[in-house]
């Protein structure tokens, strides 16, 4: 069996954690020949974690079922991407080490690159009061302190970006090209 990991992507909402893992999944994939599972933050909202608000508690307890999920596909050595804000660092190195076999990526972007991207109008609601606890408004994250990969998604292409995790992947050994 192959090697399984996860790939933890972490950032604010419009900093691109959704684009990149979408093209590095595709990439390893088709280059790679991998199966591919991603857990999306959007996606898992909608079904595993439907219910669940955004308190600190609910937060918690959402990425907990993410990291769940995680380690059982990574110990059946799927290529396995989350993409979820999981502002809270003492939360995700509980997901470090559920899963074992982790690579942090911050997706690094400015605040305000993100709210004027505001790719789901949610940061002009956030700002309107229309939505409280909103991450990085009224709502705390807490930048990695360790990551095996940063983005400066507002500095490199995404393309720039899916090739720095790629790299690491195969520095790590998780990925090699007779896979
Ligand atoms: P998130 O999943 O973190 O909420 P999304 O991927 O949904 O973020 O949105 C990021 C937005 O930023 C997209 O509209 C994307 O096209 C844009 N963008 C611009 N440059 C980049 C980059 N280098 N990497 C990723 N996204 C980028």
């Amino acid at each position: 069996m192959q090697k399984g990991f996860t790939l933890w992507f972490t950032g604010l909402s419009g900093a691109g954690k959704t684009t990149v893992s979408q093209m590095v999944a595709k990439m390893i994939r088709e280059k790679y020949n991998r199966n591919v599972e991603i857990l999306d933050g959007d996606v898992v909202r909608t079904n595993l974690s439907k219910g669940l608000g955004f308190s600190k508690e609910d937060r918690d307890t959402n990425i907990l079922r993410i990291a769940f999920v995680a380690s059982l596909l990574t110990r059946n050595g799927v290529a396995t991407i989350t993409a979820a804000i999981s502002p809270y660092r003492n939360i995700r190195s509980r997901a470090r080490e559920m899963i074992g076999n982790f690579v942090e990526i911050y997706v690094d972007c400015p605040l305000e690159v993100c709210e004027k991207r505001d790719v789901k109008g949610l940061y002009a609601r956030a700002r309107a009061g229309e939505i409280k606890a909103f991450t990085g408004i009224d709502d705390p994250y807490e930048p990695p302190e360790n990551p095996e990969v940063s983005i400066k998604t507002h500095e490199e292409s995404p393309e720039e970006c899916a090739g720095k995790v790629i790299n690491k992947l195969i520095e790590m050994g998780y990925l090699t090209d007779n896979n």
